[in-house]
């Protein structure tokens, strides 16, 4: 009788702790190119490592929408496809695509839209898939927001931003 809730101590702490882990200077590339890009949005993939439950950023690479407006981004497949392929010639093979970023020049967090978007990609993955989001806020700083998605079910995440408290 006293195994029964301390199991599910435990089932509780295993599905839980999922965080998306930005080493230092590893959003400054995409920082920069949400910048470059006002008023308009931009974005691209995240390429990187799963260490257990999270993941971990090592780089954010670009791929530009020449059609992107300040609410609206499309990221185009074959290009991401090809910067990919480029990536994973010249580095190390735990390295690898691990998820989606894009920015927000408005201060609004992830739309509906985009949590719908990294559910559906992480169907196609056996591996959890991350979106990051840089929202802009009125007083020009950016904040990172982060979420993983498993089997098509996404959730917000913690984000460990390690260069200095955009993260909330
Ligand atoms: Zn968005």
């Amino acid at each position: 009788m006293t195994v029964f809730p301390s199991l599910a101590r435990f089932l509780r702490r295993r599905r839980i702790p999922r965080r998306l882990i930005a080493p230092a200077g590893t959003c400054d590339a995409a920082l920069a190119a949400a910048a470059a890009a006002l008023p308009r949005e931009t974005g691209g993939i995240l390429f990187g490592y799963r260490a257990g439950d999270d993941v971990v950023i090592e780089r954010t690479l670009e791929i530009p929408d020449s059609a992107a407006t300040a609410s609206s981004y499309r990221r185009d497949h074959a290009m991401a496809q090809r910067v990919l392929e480029r990536q994973l010639e010249s580095t190390s093979p735990h390295l690898g695509y691990v998820g989606e970023w894009h920015s927000h020049p408005a201060p609004a967090g992830a739309s509906g839209q985009d949590v719908r978007e990294i559910a559906a990609i992480s169907k196609l993955s056996a591996n959890p898939i991350a979106l990051l989001v840089l929202r802009r806020d009125a007083r020009d700083r950016w904040g990172l927001h982060a979420w993983i998605a498993t089997g098509g079910v996404a959730d917000q995440v913690e984000l460990i931003d390690t260069d200095n408290s955009r993260a909330t």
